[in-house]
């Protein structure tokens, strides 16, 4: 295969994911070019969770401390019954859970996770970023790929990434497997100063409040100058995407009879933002050619174990690891990758949806949730997680 080191891989969409894979690549010494179609390279203002797994990728993208340097270090993982206002269940993620999975667990705001991805792809040599550009379609070749660009222009690449996302364009032409599947669960998001957080609730943990059909998630962001606020429902009512505004009074409505501390909490946001979780059924092929997916683009999934950015970045790990071993044998490597991941984010995928339905559950199902995960260990070695935490 001839190989032009002047033609990059173009990467479609400068996500967590995206510019994940672009780091990844430099640092095996192979150049890419990243597409964003927005004007600038940005995230929302919300939180993310990382979980151990997360932190070895950032040890390989050799971007751990700067990203430390952002997170918070919560000491536990917390699950409330919202209904009653008890303790269901606790993980210590402390110094314990540090030895048993290698690395710690924490919580960061989306905007610091990606700048500081950005940063170090803006510092290194290998990596082109472009905005304002959106891919539209792309044409395998017997050398890589022409991708085709919504200004008529096109580009050729050594090979695309499809980083762009749940609605993925690159997606829709590699598998042509319609739209996401709807949930039928809404997320409002907000974000709250310290100083307006109930003092009860300024807990140095992630905080889950399962209720029948809702759950509210908080956790500390930013050195605990703001809280990050998720509150899920389930609802027929939405607008697509993930910024438009939500409708106050039916957020209230969906939690009127939750315990007073979550209320609390809920009653202090005016504006919150609607995020519509959709996910997919996992495939075991998401390759073709000089063209593969990444990230959600490759295997959405519910928020319900928080680590659709963790996944997004072991792929990007992952992918460039393939790729450098195989001398750049691009439809060898992404195969490889591919046969890699898949178990492994399908795992995910439907954890994920199970554990939507553990937090959601009532009656019967809540008091039995409630034994069960009451009487776990709280040994870290022996969670039902683990194989999540210990990495790919
Ligand atoms: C409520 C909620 C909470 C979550 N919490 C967590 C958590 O705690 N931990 C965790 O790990 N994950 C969490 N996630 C999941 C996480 O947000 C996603 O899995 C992650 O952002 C996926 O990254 P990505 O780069 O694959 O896609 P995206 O972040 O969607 O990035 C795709 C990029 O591609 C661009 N794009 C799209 N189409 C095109 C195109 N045609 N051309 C060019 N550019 C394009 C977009 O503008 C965007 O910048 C959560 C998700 C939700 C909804």
């Amino acid at each position: 295969m001839t190989k032009d080191k002047n033609i990059p891989v173009i990467i479609a969409g400068g996500g967590i994911g995206g510019l994940g894979a672009a780091l990844a690549l430099a640092r095996k010494g192979i150049a890419s070019l990243v597409l964003e179609q927005s004007d600038e390279f940005a995230e929302i203002g919300a939180g993310i969770q990382l979980g151990p797994n997360v932190f070895h990728m950032f040890d390989a993208l050799g971007i751990e401390d700067a990203v430390s340097e952002h997170a918070v270090f919560i000491d536990r993982l917390t699950m409330m019954d919202s209904v009653d206002g008890r303790l269901i269940a606790e993980i210590p993620v402390d110094e314990k859970f540090r030895e048993r999975f290698g690395k710690p667990y924490a919580v960061i705001h989306r905007a610091d996770l990606h700048n500081t991805v950005l940063k170090a792809c803006q510092t290194h040599d290998l990596v082109s970023l472009r905005t304002s550009l959106k891919v539209t379609g792309y044409g395998n070749t017997e050398n890589g790929v022409v991708v085709r660009l919504a200004d008529g222009s096109a580009q050729k690449g050594r090979a695309l990434i499809g980083a762009d996302g749940l609605w993925s364009t690159v997606r829709s032409q590699l598998l042509n497997d319609g739209k996401p599947r709807l949930s039928g669960h809404i997320a409002y998001r907000a974000v709250l100063p310290l100083e307006e957080v109930p003092e009860e609730l300024r807990l140095n943990a992630a905080t889950l409040w399962a209720g029948p059909r809702t759950h509210l998630v908080h956790y500390p962001l930013r050195n605990w100058e703001l809280f990050n606020l998720v509150a899920v429902f389930h609802s027929e009512y939405y607008t697509e995407g993930w910024n438009a505004v939500g409708a106050r009074d039916e957020l209230h409505r969906k939690f009127e009879n939750v315990h007073r501390l979550p209320r609390a909490m809920i009653d202090k946001i005016d504006e919150w933002r609607m995020w519509v979780l959709c996910d997919r059924e996992p495939v075991c092929e998401w390759s073709e050619g000089h063209v593969t997916l990444l990230g959600d683009a490759a295997h959405p999934m519910l928020q319900y174990l928080a680590q659709g950015a963790c996944m997004a970045l072991e792929d990007a790990v992952c992918l460039a690891d393939k790729v450098a071993q195989m001398d750049e044998d691009y439809p060898a490597a992404f195969q490889a990758y591919q046969q890699a991941r898949y178990l492994r984010t399908g795992r995910v995928q439907l954890t994920a949806r199970l554990f939507g339905d553990i937090y959601h559950a009532s009656g019967v199902a809540r008091e039995l949730r409630n034994q069960w995960l009451g009487s776990m260990a709280d040994t870290p070695g022996e969670s039902p997680l683990a194989w999540l935490y210990d990495g790919p």
